[in-house]
Parts: structure tokens; C-alpha cells; sequence
């Protein structure tokens, strides 16, 4: 018996008292109609004000205020009757954690909500979130077409995972050049994906320029909001028709859990293109002969997820990991404006230094990103920013070790200050030419700027200028290898250093 969704439409909104939806089924962008005060406010709420109210249960037992952990593995039936009308879909109400679960869909509504989607559905990982993203779109023998510049786990995901299971992804060489992607389209190209902010470069991607293409050739584009979250920009208000998230960064923000969402706009027509997603518009033995399309309408997508890529292949996210995501949320503004303008201090302070050759930071004027940044990202341009220190490796090795308040860490988005050494870390494994079109060079540092008070920011990231100085001042009277010696082959150089564009 195939698993049932626990809340297919229009049955979703039904099944969740104060869930507002329009006429036709649709999930507004308004509010719970309990359990939120300002109801019946004639403006919508505000960011602020939505990200602590949207998609909360008002009928929590004992009037519980938050939404408690429903840590169950299953929901009771009340009788033979119930259980054969759940597993129908005929009677909207929990079957199995993996199939959905109460804290869980709190959470999806929320990030519905922020970024604007009709639906959302969360997984156990940002990685688990594109994979049941893409394999709900694309089979063996599609092709998806990608941003160069991607967090280094997607490119992994993209090549070898994918590759093995016979979806090809390419990469555009310059996300800026709306040609290159549409001349790069193929007649089985069924999807283009971007990060909004690129995770480690800072290149911000033309949202409404790509996704007039996609639209244009009938393919979905999926966008990766983790680095700029909703509060600096809603992707789909630029016409992505798919958000998915690294909820274990930002979103979060303490750290403390990984988790990731896929969030659907309910606006791609997937019928557009004859047999381009078959297992949407063909008649499914699991829906007794109907189509995806037929069944589920708008909430196709998400429905697909939520029956096949997400529960078949299972990566479940705890309602215990939902309950610590949603905690995060309630402070998401606070956090990443904060944490947006110390980065864009810190950027602005990295360059005037002598030791640094460039800083990647969409915030600066001299961000090759900078002007999407002022269309895009008026708000902040995130936290996470590059630069390339003067002396290569050797430099990188000297000044990460010095910091004492940065932790040395493979993560982003966190209350605390991390710093990475992507070539020799989260990049090291692929070849010199992917690193230098990535532009990771062995000069290059990733800060992910906290909370703590800039002003001991600037103090740590001195400390580390400071060893840096002390070793180069080293080698250069007692070592017989300099820095200059360290960097790559002339040809390449200007590349692998950073500041080529
Ligand atoms: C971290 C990250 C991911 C992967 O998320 P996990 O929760 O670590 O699986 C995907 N995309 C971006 C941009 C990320 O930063």
C-alpha cells in the first residue's frame, strides 16, 4: 500500500484549523485566522511580525503557545473506518511521521509563508532537500543546467550522486550571462538551479533574468535561498518556481540541527511541455489511475514529494530538528540584518588591508555582484563573505590558526563567527581547473559573520594579519620558500587569486 500524504489539497488547509486559503484551495499569504492578534488588520503583517505568528496550530492542547514536539512515530485510528478513509486521503488527518507529522507541517507553513511558496515540505538536510527537489523533477537521461558557483556538497550531489543515476548537470561558466543559459538548454534539460547569494564566492545570481529563460524554455528554476534566507530576498517574487534551504544555517541559526525544505511557488505549469514530467501528468497506480496533475493540481509538486521522493526514499526530518529550526526562525530578521551589516563592515574593513588582495562581498562597490545586490538584496547582502589573502596557502595557514574567536569550522550561518579554508577543505577534492573556475584559491578564507560585537571582529581578524606578517617576515630572512613561490603557474594566476572579473 503506497503511503498516503497525510494532508493533500485542498484537504491541507482543511485539516488545519486557522490555515487561511483562498477559494480555490490556494494558501494565502495572509495569516492563521486564530491565534494571531492581529487578524483582521487591513495590511499584511510584516516580516517581523509573520515570522513569529505564521503557520502556528492555535488547537495545541492544554492551550500549549508554542508548537509542542510531537514526537510520535504514528497517529492512532480511531476505528477501521478512520483508517481506511485516511489512507484514501478521505479524511485528512496524520498516519505516519514520514508521511507528515504535526510539528513538522507547523514549520512548513511558516517557511510557505516567509517566502511566499503555496507549500513546503522539510527534509532531514539542505542536501536531502535538493535531492527530493530534483528527483521530483528529473529522471535518467534529463539534464539540468546549474550555476557554476554552488556550495561545494550541491556540486558533489550534482556530479557524482546524480551522475551515477544518469541525470547529467552542467554548468554555466558566467551565471551573469543569461545567453549562455539559454543557449546551453537542451531539448531534456528539465530544470535550472542557482544559489541567490553563491556560497563561497558571493555572486549574486539575476533571479528575474534566469528565470524568464526557464520560463521561456518550460523548465522549472530552482533556487537555493540558504545564504540571503527570506528576510534579505523571496526568490520566487522574482519568478523562481522552487526555493529549497540549508534550514541547518540560517535559518536556524544556533547550530544545533540540520534540516532543509523545498518550497513550492504553485505557479509552474508542468503540462506545458508534452512528456517533459511524466510522473506528473500520467495516470499513477498510487492515485487509482489519475495523475499528480489531476489529483493535486497546484500541490502537485509538493504532493509527489510528500508521497514519493520524500517518503520512499525517507529522509525524514525529526519533529524534534523542526521544533529547534522553528525557535530559530522567531529571530531570523534580528539575526541576519544584524550579522548582514558586521559582514559588510568587516568587508569593507578587509579591503583597506595591505595583506588582503580581494574581498568577495556583494555589499562592496567593487563586487562584480554589486549592482544585483541593490536590486536584489536591499535589506543586506548575508553574512557569509571570501577574501584573498597576499602569499597564498602558506598566508591562509598562518592567519587561520591565529584566530581565536572565528571558529574553524565547515558550517555557515551560525550565531558564532566560523571561518573555512575551502581549498583545502570542503574543495579540495576537485581538480585545479574546477577550483580555479570556482575561483577557490589557496589565498582564499570564508567568514561566516555572527553575532558577537564587531569590534573584537576586527580584533581577532587582526590577530590573524599579525601571523601572517610574523611568518612571511620569517620566510622571507630565514626560509628559503616564499610566499610568491607558493602561488599557482602564471596562466592561472589571476584566476586562482580571485579578483579576475
Ligand atoms: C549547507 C548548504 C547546503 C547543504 O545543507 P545541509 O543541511 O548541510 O545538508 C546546501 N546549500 C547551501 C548553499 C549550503 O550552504
Amino acid at each position: 500500500m503506497p503511503i498516503r500524504p497525510a494532508h493533500d489539497e485542498p484537504g491541507f488547509a482543511a485539516s488545519h484549523p486557522g490555515y487561511a486559503a483562498h477559494d480555490d484551495g490556494f494558501a494565502t499569504h495572509g495569516f492563521p485566522a486564530h491565534g494571531f492578534p492581529a487578524h483582521g488588520l487591513a495590511h499584511e503583517p510584516g516580516f517581523a511580525t509573520q515570522q513569529v505568528h505564521a503557520g502556528e496550530h492555535d488547537e495545541a492542547a492544554f492551550g500549549a503557545r508554542i508548537t509542542p514536539i510531537y514526537l510520535s512515530a504514528g497517529f492512532r485510528f480511531d476505528n477501521f473506518a478512520q483508517a481506511r478513509d485516511r489512507f484514501a486521503g478521505d479524511d485528512q488527518g496524520y498516519v505516519y511521521t514520514r508521511a507528515g507529522n504535526p510539528t513538522n507541517s507547523a514549520l512548513e507553513r511558516k517557511l510557505a509563508e516567509l517566502e511566499r511558496g503555496r507549500d513546503a515540505v522539510v527534509v532531514a538536510s539542505g542536501q536531502a532537500a535538493l535531492t527530493v527537489a530534483v528527483l521530483a523533477i528529473a529522471k535518467a537521461g534529463d539534464h539540468v543546467l546549474s550555476a557554476q558557483s554552488v556550495y561545494s556538497g550541491t556540486r558533489s550531489l550534482f556530479t557524482q550522486g546524480f551522475g551515477r543515476f544518469g541525470i547529467e548537470v552542467e554548468f554555466v561558466d558566467d551565471a551573469r550571462d543569461l545567453d549562455e543559459w539559454r543557449r546551453r538548454i537542451r531539448p531534456n534539460t528539465r530544470a535550472l538551479y542557482a544559489e541567490s547569494i553563491a556560497n563561497p564566492t558571493n555572486d549574486v545570481i539575476d533571479l528575474s533574468g534566469v528565470s524568464e529563460v526557464a520560463q521561456a524554455a518550460g523548465v522549472p528554476f530552482i533556487v537555493d535561498n540558504t545564504l540571503a534566507t527570506p528576510y534579505l530576498v523571496r526568490p520566487i517574487e522574482h519568478g523562481a518556481d522552487l526555493v529549497v534551504h540549508s534550514a541547518s544555517k540560517f535559518l536556524s541559526g544556533h547550530g544545533a540541527a540540520l534540516g532543509g525544505v523545498v518550497i513550492d511557488a504553485g505557479t509552474f505549469d508542468w503540462s506545458a511541455t508534452p512528456g517533459a514530467f511524466q510522473h506528473l501528468t500520467e495516470p499513477d497506480t498510487g492515485l487509482q489511475g489519475a495523475s499528480y496533475l489531476e489529483a493535486h493540481g497546484a500541490g502537485a509538486y509538493t504532493a509527489y514529494i510528500r508521497g514519493v521522493t520524500g517518503a520512499l526514499f525517507g529522509p525524514v526530518l525529526s519533529p524534534f530538528n523542526a521544533f529547534l529550526i522553528q525557535q530559530g526562525i522567531e529571530t531570523l530578521s534580528l539575526r541576519v540584518g544584524r550579522q548582514s551589516s558586521t559582514a559588510a563592515a568587516l568587508a569593507a574593513w578587509l579591503e583597506d588591508q595591505p595583506e588582503v588582495l580581494s574581498v568577495n562581498y556583494a555589499g562592496l562597490p567593487s563586487s562584480p555582484s554589486h549592482d544585483l545586490a541593490e536590486r536584489y538584496l536591499p535589506r543586506g547582502q548575508g553574512a557569509v563573505l571570501s577574501f584573498v589573502l597576499d602569499g597564498g596557502e602558506p598566508s591562509a595557514e598562518a592567519f587561520y590558526d591565529a584566530v581565536d574567536l572565528f571558529s574553524r569550522m565547515s558550517h555557515i550561518g551560525d550565531t558564532r563567527s566560523l571561518i573555512l579554508h575551502p581549498a583545502t577543505t570542503t574543495h579540495a577534492h576537485l581538480d585545479d581547473e574546477t577550483r580555479a573556475r570556482g575561483r577557490i584559491s589557496g589565498g582564499l578564507l570564508r567568514l561566516s559573520v555572527g553575532l558577537e560585537e564587531p569590534e573584537d571582529l576586527v580584533r581577532d581578524l587582526e590577530r590573524g594579519l599579525a601571523a601572517l606578517r610574523s611568518t612571511r617576515s620569517t620566510r622571507s630572512t630565514g626560509s628559503t620558500r616564499s610566499a610568491t613561490q607558493e602561488r599557482r603557474p602564471a596562466a592561472s594566476a589571476p584566476l586562482l587569486e580571485g579578483s579576475t572579473r
